[in-house]
């Protein structure tokens, strides 16, 4: 039987932190009234602030995307005494650069092609419906990705079991995986390991810049160090 295969995208299979920070900087460079004499690494490391709390707060359902959309711009400029008002604008701005910078991490395709001889191959995240749609398509990830399980669609974020339940009902249907072999490969401790654990996968860690980690877990530096993992 097949086993699920199943991935994180952003930092995983994508190098999202890279595309933020180009993206950042162009944005810095090309709407430079809105940032007055701020250094770059201010605004980058006040903007990363932002949106990490907002993306907690979004988790836990306080706010909608929406609003995570504009503050994550608005907060830190108001934050470092900057007009707020300028958000929105910078804010598409960014986002088309943003999409215009995304790359692949080294080996992604690889592991795909892979994953996809070895068993049921699904992309599993929590970001956004139509960014996330649009980095598997540009990139044509669904010669490989069979299952593509987003949080706004299941109704849960990683961490939590539900949103590993809806990727095994997408794959093998209500009958449950059976005895399937799970393994899900991302690159943050607690939302991808612990939670892919807790759901009874069998949790890979990508820690590229091999940092020490807080828990024992199964890790690799390179993605293609994860082909020898697939098939159990
Ligand atoms: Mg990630």
């Amino acid at each position: 039987m097949r086993g699920l295969l199943f991935f994180d995208l952003d930092d995983t299979l994508l190098d999202h932190a890279g595309a933020e920070a180009r993206a950042q900087e162009e944005t810095f460079e090309g709407r430079r009234g809105v940032f007055g004499s701020l250094e770059f690494c201010e605004w980058l490391a006040a903007y990363r602030r932002a949106n990490g709390r907002l993306w907690a707060a979004y988790g836990r359902g306080e706010i909608g995307r929406e609003e995570l959309h504009r503050r994550r711009f608005a907060d830190p400029l108001e934050e470092l005494g900057r007009d707020p008002a300028a958000a929105d604008e910078a804010g598409a701005f960014y986002l088309e650069r943003y999409r215009g910078a995304w790359r692949l991490n080294e080996g992604a395709e690889e592991l795909l092609a892979a994953a996809a001889e070895r068993g049921e191959v699904g992309v599993l995240s929590n970001g956004f419906r139509e960014l996330q749609r649009a980095k598997l398509a540009r990139f044509r990830l669904e010669r490989w990705v069979k299952h593509i399980v987003l949080s706004e669609e299941a109704g849960a974020m990683k961490p939590a079991r539900a949103i590993f339940d809806a990727a095994v009902r997408s794959a093998c249907g209500e009958g449950g995986a059976d005895g399937r072999r799970k393994l899900y490969l991302g690159d943050h401790y607690e939302t991808d390991a612990v939670g892919a654990k807790g759901a009874g996968w069998l949790p890979v860690l990508y820690n590229p810049s091999r940092r020490p980690l807080p828990g024992p877990v199964l890790h690799v530096a390179r993605l293609t160090d994860a082909i020898p993992l697939l098939a159990g």
